[in-house]
C-alpha cells in the first residue's frame, strides 16, 4: 500500500482535489491542521516540506524557536469524506529546520523510532496491534455542563440517565437499557446501529479494514467499533482517522462522540485494549501449542515486561486524571497486575477465540482512548521488549477471581496506580527502557510530566469538585 508522491498527486487529481490539509499530532495525540491549495502543492512538498508555527502546538517549542516543518507521508493520503470541497488529507512527520532533522517531540517520530528499534534487536521484525477504542456518543445538549454538574452528581441515587432522560425538555423515549447493560440488544434499545454502520463505511472508503461494530455495556450510548489489526505507525495512524470520522460522523447527526475515559458515573468507561503481537519473516512469534493459553516462552517475557513496567506505561496508556476513574473494581476495566486467559479484571488477558498460531496475541487491557496512541504503542513496545531481552517470566498466571483468594494471596498481587500523579511519579523513577535505542528522549519524557503535572493535574486539584458540595455544602 506504499505510495510515490507522484501517485498521491494523481489520485489528488483524477478526485478533483482543491485543498490538501495536513495533519499531525500534538503531544497529548490531538490531531492539529492546515490545509494548502493544490495549486500550492507539488511533489517538493514530500521532500522539502511546509512550514508552520509550532509554538502554539501543545507540548511542542516555545515561542523563540517556533518554526517547523511538515514533511508528508505519501502512504497516509485519504480523501477527507467530511469536507464541503475535495480535500486530500495526508499526515505528516514534523521536522525542525534548524537541524533538518525530525523533531524530538514529533510522536509519529517516536512510533517510527520503536518500529525501527524492534528490527534491530534482532527479536522480531514487526509488530501488529489491534486496539479496541471505545466512545460514548451522547446528545449535544444533555451535556450542557452546568446541567451535567447538577444531575449527574447530585442525584447519584436516581441515576444520571434516569433523570439526564427528562432534560431540557428531552421526553424519555423508553427501551433505554439500565447500566451496565448495553451490550447488546438489538434497536430500538440500541440506538446507535446506524451511526456506527456510518462510520465503518467511512473507514472502509478511507483504507481501513474494519472487523465488527456494536454497543458497548454502558447503557448511554456506549459503542466500539474494532479494526483489524496492523503495523505499530499505521495503526497509530488509524486510530487518528478513526477518532475523526467517529467525532464528525457524530456531530453530522447532532450529537457528540467523546473518548473520555469514564463520563458517566457508575457505569462502565471506555477502554481501548490493546491486541499485540511479534512477528520475524512471516512467523508469529506469541504462539506454542504446548504453553499456557498457548502463548511462547517469549510471549511470557513480554508479558514479564509489560506488567513490571505497568506503572510507567500507565502516564503514556491512562495518561488523565480521567482515566483512573475507570481503572476501578466493578467495571471490567483491569485492575490487577496478572495474566490471564480469562479474568477480566488482569491487566493481561490472552484471548482464547482462536487456536490459530497467527491468532496468538495479547490484550494489554489498562490503556484508554484518551492516550496519545504513538507513544502508548511505542512505550508498550519498549516494555514487552526489555521483557524479552532481560527475560522477565511473569510469574504464574492468575485464573481464579481475585476477589475468591484468601486475603493473604490477595494481598500479594500489586496492582496499577490510583491516579494520574502515581503514574508520572512512576514514569519519572523507571524510563530507562524507553531511552533504548533512541526510542523515547529524557526531553520528550520531560515534557510530558511537565505538560501533565501543569496543564492537568494541578488544574484538576484547584478546582473544586461538584461532589464536594453533596459533601461538604452544609458542614
Ligand atoms: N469498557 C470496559 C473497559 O473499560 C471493557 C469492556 C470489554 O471487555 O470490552 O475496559
Ligand atoms: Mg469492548
Ligand atoms: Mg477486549
Amino acid at each position: 500500500m506504499s505510495k510515490t508522491p507522484g501517485e498521491v498527486l494523481e489520485m489528488a487529481r483524477k478526485n478533483n482535489i482543491q485543498m490538501v490539509d495536513l495533519k499531525f499530532i500534538d503531544l497529548p495525540g490531538t490531531w492539529q491542521h492546515f490545509s494548502v491549495p493544490l495549486d500550492e502543492f507539488d511533489e517538493g512538498a514530500f521532500t522539502s516540506g511546509v512550514g508552520f508555527d509550532g509554538s502554539s502546538i501543545r507540548g511542542f517549542k516555545t515561542i523563540n524557536e517556533s518554526d517547523m516543518i511538515l514533511v508528508p507521508d505519501p502512504d497516509t493520503a485519504f480523501i477527507d469524506p467530511f469536507c464541503d470541497v475535495p480535500t486530500l488529507s495526508l499526515v505528516c512527520n514534523v521536522y525542525d529546520p534548524m537541524t533538518g532533522q525530525n523533531y524530538n517531540r514529533d510522536p509519529r517520530f517516536v512510533a517510527k523510532k520503536a518500529e525501527a528499534y524492534l528490527k534491530e534487536t534482532g527479536i522480531a521484525d514487526t509488530s501488529y496491534w489491534g486496539p479496541e477504542a471505545e466512545f460514548f456518543i451522547l446528545d449535544h445538549v444533555r451535556f450542557d455542563q452546568s446541567q451535567y454538574a447538577g444531575y449527574y452528581f447530585l442525584d447519584s441515587d436516581e441515576g444520571f440517565w434516569n433523570s439526564g432522560a427528562e432534560m431540557n425538555g428531552h421526553p424519555n423515549l423508553g427501551y433505554r437499557p439500565r447500566y451496565k447493560e448495553g451490550y447488546f440488544p438489538v434497536p430500538p434499545t440500541d440506538t446507535l446501529q446506524n451511526l456506527r454502520t456510518e462510520m465503518v463505511l467511512l473507514l472502509k472508503q478511507m483504507g481501513i479494514a474494519v472487523e465488527a461494530h456494536h454497543h458497548e455495556v454502558a447503557t448511554a450510548g456506549q459503542g466500539e467499533i474494532d479494526m483489524k489489526y496492523a503495523p505499530l505507525t499505521r495503526m497509530a495512524d488509524q486510530l487518528m482517522m478513526f477518532k475523526y470520522v467517529v467525532k464528525n460522523v457524530a456531530i453530522k447527526h447532532n450529537k457528540t462522540a467523546t473518548f473520555m475515559p469514564k463520563p458517566v458515573f457508575q457505569d462502565n468507561g471506555s477502554g481501548m485494549h490493546v491486541h499485540q503481537s511479534l512477528w520475524k519473516g512471516n512467523e508469529p512469534l506469541f504462539y506454542d501449542a504446548n504453553g499456557y493459553a498457548g502463548l511462547s516462552e517469549l510471549a511470557l517475557y513480554y508479558i514479564g515486561g509489560l506488567l513490571k513496567h505497568a506503572p510507567v506505561l500507565t502516564a503514556f496508556c491512562s495518561p488523565t486524571t480521567n482515566s483512573f476513574k475507570r481503572l476501578v473494581p466493578g467495571f471490567e476495566a483491569p485492575v490487577n497486575l496478572v495474566y490471564s486467559q480469562r479474568n477480566r479484571s488482569a491487566a493481561i488477558r490472552i484471548p482464547m477465540y482462536s487456536s490459530s498460531p497467527a491468532a496468538k496475541r495479547i490484550e494489554y487491557r489498562p490503556p484508554d482512548p484518551s492516550c496519545n496512541p504513538y507513544l502508548a504503542f511505542a512505550a508498550l513496545l519498549m516494555a514487552g521488549l526489555d521483557g524479552i531481552k532481560n527475560k522477565i517470566h511473569p510469574g504464574e498466571p492468575l485464573d481464579k477471581d481475585i476477589y475468591d483468594l484468601p486475603p493473604e494471596e490477595a494481598a500479594r498481587v500489586k496492582s496499577l496506580p490510583g491516579s494520574l500523579e502515581e503514574a508520572i511519579a512512576a514514569l519519572e523513577k523507571d524510563h530507562e527502557f524507553l531511552l533504548q535505542g533512541g526510542v523515547f528522549d529524557e526531553d520528550l519524557i520531560n515534557a510530558w510530566i511537565e505538560y501533565k503535572q501543569k496543564q492537568e493535574i494541578n488544574q484538576i486539584k484547584l478546582r473544586p469538585h461538584p461532589y464536594e458540595f453533596v459533601l461538604y455544602y452544609d458542614v
